[in-house]
């Protein structure tokens, strides 16, 4: 052991050996992962001393190991946040220009009021569509945040698409995302395969069920560019090139069908690989193709002996087995007699053709005998692909999620105990879905919202009996969350300058048929985004309201062309946080929030532990901060008395209606009773208990008494339910059950889980089918393939500061870089290098290893910008491309939701080159 790792080591055990003289229960209110974990707060004479887990988590399934100790080196270190040297204690101004360093410490009051009238000048000149936020991964902001914008009619940037975790293949495919396991039902996994992921860094409260389940017998495999730090526990490790991960998991879907492992009554049920295909046009066989006033959204399967029968959209259940391979003729009412096919018989002819292990080793250079053995593994038993994040950042990572579903489907493999895929799930709670719609306090009018939605799905049941529950709650889900939430692709497109980028034939797909504009405008016409496009064009931002956000650290593309296009047009920028992040060093106006320790909140109500956890004020809050309840709350009432004094009445809220000044405190505090977070915790939770959420009689002090509370219920909103299954009573949480058990259909356009996208655009891209793509060359024609990463050491860039993480590494960014290839490059280890590109460049000291790629070059995410020698983070050689299939928006499935389908930026595979730097790292 090093001295440097004896002393961090000392200083943690002598944090450890203070004694204490109060114990409460917290959390961290952030989307960590797993989240949740109930964490003991040890205070003395009313300083923070410590943390460590409380262990309290009694076993869920009898057999199944529990979750203790569910914690994280993150949450181990939190309490050293409490009084850090970035901490904001008071209101500050920035005294000289933006991003200067300089800054007035200011009252609330002054704060307030300048905030109050460049928000009042915004309405006046534009709309309040003109205050636009950017939401916050973490969720002891968002609740207050969204009473405030839907109080004033601002406009809030879908935060699914600002830190971009949503992976549209999942969308694709299942018509939802939100599917997700909860954490120890990986215990039951035969096989787990590890993909774009790296758990033992990211998700370590819960790694220990993989290494459980490997116990057990199951065989994990780690596939990733890089030696991971996973790799030391898996039992197979295949390495592939950057971007190439469809191929390979096309190459295991081929083996499974010429070995004969195809789980053929799964496909036939389950997906749209049994509905029949024209040979013509590539399109699905459709009702209005064989009737003149027929539907679009039916569609036929083959009978044995009857032929085309149509398929049932109400149910997944067969009294028949369908025909998967061979020809059949239909008369159509346009083209006559045409050919058509199941679809199953055309993905078989593409894989023999394309996809067979000898020719995707070429593309991803597995070996063909590694990817035969994998596939036979895969269709042996329950297999979970545990994939990651990474995959939504792929341009093409569409193409290999949706490849990686159909090895799934192929082998029958979702919807049982340890099987399948999953996403993440942060819509558990019902108190944050009502208090972000009731209009008065108490459980009687969260009730009216939940009855409400109750009593219109039963409308729309009775309209269409061929609808279920779930696929009229997601009906809903459009309907009443549009507006909520905007896609930001418009407003960075209009507004942040993007539009130049985008329109960058050579960093966009090689095949793509039209320049961008051409999809835009299209997408624009149909439209399908509401709205959003329209807005985004007309109202352009005057105050950028960041609470707990941080637009200049994730930004794909960088700070330059935000502070180009972006910064310029805005009066305000107004950070509300507890630390000075890299967006708050370039505000106007910083407010001071309370941290987790010092105010009531609850943890992110996720699938993950089918608990909820809540934190408490421990000790007092630091210098003047407040919680953002009480901030946003005091920033409305100051806009009601500042209108007042200007003799300002009302205003057009965004939904078109006039709203009153003097009436957005009733509104936003309900009448003034939910006036902080205290209150705002006990609201939500009343209303959740008496949805049956929550089990009856839990109160905030139970949750001060004894920690984490398991759900009783599934909640109301459909983002909750995409989970589809029964709900887990003394037992593990495994999705999509309702499906396999009862036929459900999936929310799809053709009410299956669904291959073929057929789609004009898509067809015209040849990505109607899952296939390989090469990444384009995003950021340009240049030798290194860059990719990041979740660190180990932060949530986000929320932890990067803190004084015990940063001694629990190099404390720095760095950039992981072959040995071998640096060394012949000139790059020492630890020493500065210059990674540039066509957008930007920055610079970084190197971290030799070869457990990098010769091609590879990897910076983890979160480093704030400054923490960079020169001021630049990673992000500043994104050019923060969106694909422009993403922009279709009027397919059944492939439609705005709140979190759901949109154009995302991605930020893995940037092309880039290096060098060694002339100056200190
Ligand atoms: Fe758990 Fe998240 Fe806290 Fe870590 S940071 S201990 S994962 S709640």
């Amino acid at each position: 052991m090093t001295a440097g790792k004896q002393a961090t080591e000392a200083r943690y055990r002598a944090r450890v050996d203070q004694e204490w003289d109060r114990v409460t229960f917290g959390t961290h209110c952030v989307n960590c992962a797993p989240a949740d974990c109930p964490i003991y707060v040890f205070v003395k004479d009313g300083k923070l001393v410590r943390e460590e887990a409380a262990g309290v988590l009694e076993t869920v399934e009898p057999g199944v190991p529990d979750m203790n100790p569910l914690i994280c080196q993150k949450g181990l270190a939190w309490s050293l946040e409490h009084d850090a040297a970035d901490r904001l204690r008071h209101p500050l101004r920035r005294a000289g220009e933006r991003g200067e360093g300089r800054w007035e410490r200011i009252s609330w009051d002054e704060a307030l009021t300048e905030i109050a009238d460049v928000m009042l000048d915004a309405i006046d000149e534009i709309g309040p569509e003109a205050i636009v936020a950017e939401m916050s991964p973490q969720v002891a902001t968002g609740p207050a945040t969204s009473r405030f914008m839907g109080t004033v009619g601002g406009t809030v940037l879908d935060v699914d698409a600002t830190i971009n975790d949503f992976l549209t293949g999942l969308q694709q495919t299942f018509g939802k995302f939100s599917f997700s396991p909860s954490m120890d039902d990986t215990f039951h996994c035969d096989c787990i395969l590890i993909w774009h992921s790296n758990p033992a860094h990211t998700m370590i409260p819960a790694f220990h069920f993989m290494t459980e389940a490997r116990y057990r017998g199951a065989e994990l495999v780690l596939i990733s560019t890089d030696v991971s730090p996973s790799h030391s526990h898996v039992d197979y490790h295949v390495p592939v090139r950057h971007g190439t991960d469809a191929a390979l998991a096309l190459a295991m879907c081929q083996v499974v069908l010429s070995e004969g492992l195809l789980d053929r009554d799964f496909v036939a049920a389950q997906t749209d690989l049994s509905l029949l295909v024209r040979t013509d046009t590539g399109e699905f066989l459709r009702d209005r193709h064989v009737n003149r006033d027929g539907r679009d959204d039916r569609f036929f399967q083959a009978h044995p002996e009857r032929g085309p029968v149509p398929a049932d959209p109400a149910s997944l259940e067969l009294d028949f087995e369908p025909v998967l391979e061979g020809d059949l003729e239909v008369e159509t009412v346009e083209a006559g007699r045409v050919t058509v096919e199941p679809l199953f018989a055309r993905v078989k002819r593409m894989l023999d053709a394309e996809y067979t292990p000898e020719q995707a080793s070429q593309i991803c250079e597995a070996h063909p005998d590694t990817i035969r053995m994998l596939a036979r593994k895969v269709a042996a038993g329950r297999t979970r692909i545990s994939l990651g994040m990474s995959a939504a950042k792929y341009y093409h990572g569409d193409l290999m999620t949706r490849s990686a579903v159909l090895l799934l489907a192929l082998t029958g493999n979702w919807g049982k105990k340890g099987a399948g895929i999953g996403s993440w799930n942060a819509f558990m709670f019902d108190g944050m879905s009502t208090l972000m719609a009731k209009t008065r306090a108490g459980v009687e009018a969260g009730m009216e919202v939940i009855n409400a939605m109750r009593q219109a799905k039963a409308q729309l049941c009775e309209q269409d009996p061929s609808l279920t529950g779930e696929l009229a709650d997601r009906a809903l889900l459009r309907l009443v969350g549009a507006g909520s939430m905007v896609p930001p692709a418009f407003f960075w497109y209009h507004q942040a300058g993007y539009r130049e980028r985008w329109n960058r034939p050579e960093w966009n797909d090689p095949t793509m048929p039209r320049e961008f504009d051409a999809y835009w405008k299209e997408a624009v016409e149909s439209q399908a985004w509401g709205a959003a496009a329209e807005n985004a064009a007309t109202k352009p931002a005057r105050v950028l309201l960041e609470v707990g956000g941080n637009t200049l650290r994730r930004s794909r593309g960088g700070k330059k062309a935000v502070f180009e296009n972006l910064w310029p047009q805005l009066e305000k920028v107004i950070c509300v946080d507890y630390r000075m992040s890299q967006t708050a060093l370039h505000a106007d106006i910083v407010l001071p929030a309370t941290q987790h320790y010092e105010k009531t909140s609850f943890g992110i109500p996720a699938t993950y532990t089918m608990f909820l956890s809540m934190t408490q004020p421990a000790v007092p809050p630091q210098g003047e901060s407040r919680s953002e309840w009480k901030i946003l709350g005091d920033l409305i009432q100051k806009i009601a008395e500042r209108a007042e004094a200007r003799g300002l009445e009302s205003f057009p809220h965004r939904t078109g209606l006039p709203r009153r000044y003097d009436e957005l405190w009733d509104l936003f505090s309900l009448g003034g009773k939910v006036a902080d977070d205290v209150s705002a915790a006990a609201e939500m939770l009343a209303d959740a208990v008496a949805s049956g959420n929550m089990p009856e009689g839990t109160t905030l002090d139970t949750f001060r008494e004894h920690g984490p509370v398991r759900y009783a219920s599934w909640p109301f909103l459909a983002l909750g339910t995409a989970v589809a299954s029964p709900f887990p009573r003394g037992e593990t949480l495994s999705p999509l059950r309702n499906h396999i058990e009862q036929g459900q259909p999936y929310p799809t356009l053709t009410r299956r889980a669904q291959f073929l996208i057929d789609h004009p655009w898509y067809r015209e891209a040849d990505e109607d089918l899952p296939r390989h793509k090469e990444a384009p060359a995003m950021g340009g024609d240049h030798p290194f393939r860059l990719s990041g990463g979740h660190s180990r050491w932060s949530v986000h860039a929320m932890n990067m500061t803190n004084p015990l993480l940063l001694e629990t590494h190099r404390g720095k960014p760095f950039v992981l870089i072959n040995d071998a290839v640096a060394r012949a490059k000139g790059i020492e280890d630890d020493a500065p290098v210059r990674v540039w590109n066509d957008v930007g460049e920055f610079v970084v000291p190197a971290l030799l290893s070869p457990a990098q790629r010769p091609d590879g070059l990897t910076v983890y995410n979160g480093f704030e910008g400054f923490m960079f020698p020169g001021g630049q983070g990673s992000n500043e050689v994104e050019p923060g491309m969106v694909k422009y299939l993403h922009l279709v928006g009027d397919y059944g499935h492939l439609s705005y939701a709140p979190t759901e389908w949109q154009p995302v930026p991605f930020d893995r595979c940037i092309h880039v080159d290096c060098e060694p730097h002339e100056g200190s790292a």
